[in-house]
Order: structure tokens, then sequence, then C-alpha cells
């Protein structure tokens, strides 16, 4: 039996404080030159747009997507560029069945924009016949824009707009800025539904995964969140292919050619596995402010719905430069152990290091990546190193293995009586410098896990010191087999 949603959200909700990945999305869709781009600009103050100005058909690349703020209110806002050339070129086809997909799956409400001035043209009915068909579950608001000098007619060209079928409309200047409260006043209502109901559907799913109460053994068998990051062109797709056994994930040699998140959950033993963020896999390097700015942003969060992160490495590069990890690979790694998060590395594309003149290399690589790995991360000890072909589909098994491994030990419980016991042995293992250094633990627990988090209750004015801690960490970790998940230890002084 499921336990009931701790928190509830209710309105009001502040917007300001919604994670960006969270957010309602908002297309923003209408025949050329109503001013679509005006009031994207407007919307999200020319700041975090993703703009793809590549001349290439790629399809979800000609749409920009930011954050827009609107008084309080938060939403991710698309411009569809892409549409409108279908639209007027009354072509309703091609290109258009792969991007509508991709764009309208995760859109959940649009803006309608029409030229006042103008009045109804037919391409507007155009547009609306095309989110009926592609879309039939958003209903647009209809914007009349440009109204900042048209005077009477407004009342006019209002009633015409009836005709779209989605209601009545609203006057907006996306130039002069007129009318946004107007519009902050049609849409709030109708995000902040919205808002609610995702905040209480994550909640009560949140809350079935990291549920303290189950028993050990059940709460390992919950559904793991596996997250795999890297920087582009690692092989992140080609491995999540081989994982699932099809082609169902976009594959290229082009970096970051998967910008769409794609949820995608399989069966592993037995076992459900649901693979998050795969958006985040648009890694950049720190001085790359390039259109994947916002996905570097995202990957970050990402790390925070993970249970256990899987970072690819890729052995050509580690070859080229000589170093097991960049910069940015330490950062992400650092950053998923800091936010409690299991590691698993993976060092992909051992396939190029096969033939005579490259077994020393591949001989090398194997032991060198572990120890590097280990050096630059001591945040947490025994993190499990993967070497696999993802193309060749070799290793896969021992990916999952290892998540599945680290998984288990990253929801381990142990007894207070064992631990009290083996804290007795431990403590006397350890050489302190004198008797006074020796911290005195009265009593230590486990108080939660995913991650394992422990008390050390300690007597009189004794502490625990960092290299305490450090000691008790690894001997947690080397005594009852914690490799690669975080370990936290808390003190307590109990007089
Ligand atoms: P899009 O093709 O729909 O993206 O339209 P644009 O945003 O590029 O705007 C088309 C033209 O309309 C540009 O010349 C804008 O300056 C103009 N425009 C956009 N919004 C307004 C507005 O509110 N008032 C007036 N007068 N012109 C506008
Ligand atoms: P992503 O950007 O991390 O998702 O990387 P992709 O999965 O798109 O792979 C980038 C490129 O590396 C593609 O050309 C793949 O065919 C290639 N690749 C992926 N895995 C391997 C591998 O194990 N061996 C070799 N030789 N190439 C690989």
């Amino acid at each position: 039996d499921k336990k009931k949603p701790v928190v509830v959200y209710k309105k009001p909700i502040d917007f300001t404080k919604i994670d960006a990945k969270l957010l309602p999305t908002v297309m923003i869709i209408g025949r050329p030159n109503v001013g679509k781009s005006a009031l994207y600009n407007r919307l999200i103050r020319r700041r975090e747009a993703l703009v793809y100005n590549t001349p290439d058909d790629h399809v979800t690349r000609d749409i920009r997507e930011g954050i827009a703020k609107l008084g309080d209110l938060r939403f991710s806002v698309l411009d569809s560029a892409g549409i409108e050339t279908e639209v007027s070129s009354g072509t309703i086809l091609g290109r258009t069945t792969s991007m509508t997909a991709n764009v309208l799956a995760r859109t959940q409400f649009a803006v309608l924009i029409i030229d006042v001035r103008a009045g109804l043209h037919p391409l507007d009915l155009e547009v609306g016949k095309w989110l009926r068909k592609h879309a039939p579950q958003i209903k647009p608001i209809v914007v009349m824009n440009k109204s900042e000098s048209i005077g009477e007619s407004l009342a006019e060209v209002a009633s015409e707009a009836l005709a779209l079928g989605f209601g009545e409309p609203t006057a907006i200047s996306a130039e002069t800025g007129l009318g946004m409260t107007a519009l902050y006043e049609v849409l709030h209502p109708l995000l902040e539904d919205y808002m609610v109901q995702t905040l209480n559907d994550r909640c009560s799913q949140d809350d079935v995964t990291s549920d303290e109460n189950l028993s050990e053994e059940d709460e390992s068998k919950l559904p793991l969140q596996l997250a795999i990051v890297g920087r582009p062109n690692v092989g992140k797709s080609t491995l999540l292919n081989a994982l699932l056994e099809e082609e169902r994930v976009l594959v290229g040699p082009e970096a970051g050619l998967t910008r769409d998140a794609v949820r995608v959950q399989f069966e592993f033993q037995g076992r459900t596995v649901y693979m998050v963020d795969t958006a985040g896999w648009l890694e950049r390097t720190e001085r790359d402010k390039g259109p994947a700015s916002l996905s570097i942003m995202q990957s970050r969060k990402s790390l925070m719905r993970a249970h256990i992160v899987a970072l690819v490495l890729d052995a050509e590069e580690i070859i080229k430069s000589q170093r097991s990890m960049t910069h940015s690979e330490v950062v992400i790694a650092r950053r998923a152990v800091e936010e409690g998060r299991g590691l698993v590395v993976i060092v992909n594309k051992m396939d190029c290091l096969r033939g005579k003149q490259n077994s020393e290399m591949y001989k090398k690589i194997k032991e060198a990546v572990p120890i590097e790995v280990q050096t630059v991360i001591p945040q947490i000890t025994g993190i499990p190193v993967v070497f696999i072909s993802a193309l060749e589909g070799r290793g896969r098994l021992q990916v999952m293995n290892e998540v599945i491994g680290t998984y288990e030990r990253w929801c381990s419980r142990l007894s207070t009586g064992r631990l009290n016991r083996w804290l007795i042995k431990v403590m006397s293992r350890h050489s302190w410098k004198d008797f006074a250094s020796q911290p005195k633990i009265k009593f230590f627990t486990q108080v939660k896990a995913r991650p394992p988090t422990f008390v050390a209750f300690l007597t009189g004015k004794t502490q625990l010191l960092e290299s305490d801690i450090r000691f008790l960490t690894k001997s947690l970790k080397d005594d009852f087999d914690l490799g690669g998940t975080p370990i936290r230890i808390i003190q307590r002084s109990v007089l």
C-alpha cells in the first residue's frame, strides 16, 4: 500500500521558486509578421534564448526557447519560427510531422497571435486548423497584437477573431508592452492550475521513491532513476540504445542532437529503471556560452532527480589528452556526489584500442583510470569503473550490474546493533595520536538511507574532526561494502 503524499501543493504558487524544468511550456504561434518574435523577446527580456541558426533542416533547431517572465509568473516559452514557414507555404506537412512530435509533446499552452491592423487573415485560420490537428489538447489564448494605435476597430477585429473558435481575444502590443497585464490575467490562472497539478503529481511520485518507512529490502526494489551524463559525443545515446537493445534515441556524430528530453523506462532483471533527463546531455565546456547554456543548467538540475549518475568518458579522448577526466567531467561528478547521488564511471569506445599496437594502451587505461577517478573524487570511495564499447554493445550487462549494485548500496540500511559492535572494533583499529584526541562516540546509528546517513552521538566536549569522519567513512565503506555511494556522518553531542 502506497503512502499518501506528505506535502500537498496549493495556490498561490510562487513561480519564481519553481525548478525551470517543471515550468509549464507556452508556444507562440501565428502567421508570419504578426509579432511572434517581438512577444517572445518581450517575455524573455532577450535573455536565456536558445537560438538555432543552422540553415539545415534540423527540425528542432529553428525553435527558440527561453524562460518567460511576466510579473511574478514564469514559464518556458517557445517561439515557433519553423511552423510559420509551413503555414505560409501552405504545406503543413513534411518536416512538421517530426517537429510537432518533438515540440508539441512538451507544450501545454499556446498563444495564437493575430495582427489587429490586418484583421482576421485567412492564414490565421490556417494556423488555428494546424494547431487543432496537431495538438487538439491545447486551447490557445488568442491575442491581437499591434493594438497600441488601433482605436475603434479593435472591437471589430475582436469579434472577427471569435471565428477562430478559441474564445475572446486579448489586446496587446508586443512592441510597447501594452496589454501585458491583461495577458498575465488570462495566463496566470491557467498556468497556476497546471502547476498545482504537476507539483502534486510529482510529489506523490517522489514520495513513493523516497519513502523511509519501507524495509531495507523493499527500498532497493523501488524504481531506479538513472541519469547518463557526459560531454557531447562520448556515446551516451549509443549506450542508451545498447541498454534498450533497440533504436529509440536518435544517434548521430553531431554534438547535441538530442536536445529534447526523452523519457525512457525499461525493465532490467525484473527491476524498473527510469532514465532521467537525457536533455542534460548537452553538457558544454564552461567557456562555450553557445546555444546550449540553458541545457547546462538543466543538466545540473537533472542530477537532483537521479538516484544513480553514470558518467560516460571517452577512451579515445583519454588517450589523446593523457588524463582521465576533463574539468567539466570532474565538476559534474563532484556535484553528483555532493547532491548525494551514487556514481558509476563508464569508459566508452574501448573498441578503438583494439589491435596489437594498442595493447599497451589498453592495459594502461584500465589500470590508470580507476586510480585517477578516485583521486579527483575523494569524497566517495570505491567508485565502480566499467570499460565498454557501446557501439558494439559490449559491457552492457556490466554497466547495469554496477548501476544496480551501487543503487543497492545507496539504499543500504545497517542495524544499530551491528553498527555499534562494529564501532568498538573500528575505534580500536585506528591509532589516535593520544587518548585525548580520540573522539568519544557513545552511540552510532543510521538515520536514513538513499544515501546512507549516520549520526554519531559524542560525549562531553569532543567532536569529530575532518580526518575522523574520513576514517569512519572509509571504514564503513570497506566493512559494509558501500562503494560508489556517498556516506554522510552527522555528529551530535550528548552531555
Ligand atoms: P513574427 O514574424 O511573427 O515573428 O513577427 P516579428 O516579431 O518579427 O514582427 C513583425 C513586424 O511587426 C516587425 O516589423 C515588428 O517591429 C512589428 N511589430 C511587432 N509587434 C508590434 C507591435 O506591438 N506594434 C507594432 N506597431 N508593430 C509590431
Ligand atoms: P552522445 O552525444 O554522448 O549521445 O554520443 P553519441 O551516442 O551520439 O555518439 C557519438 C559518436 O560516437 C557517434 O558517431 C557514435 O557512433 C560514436 N560512438 C559511440 N559509442 C562508441 C563506441 O563504443 N565506439 C566507437 N568507436 N564509437 C562510438
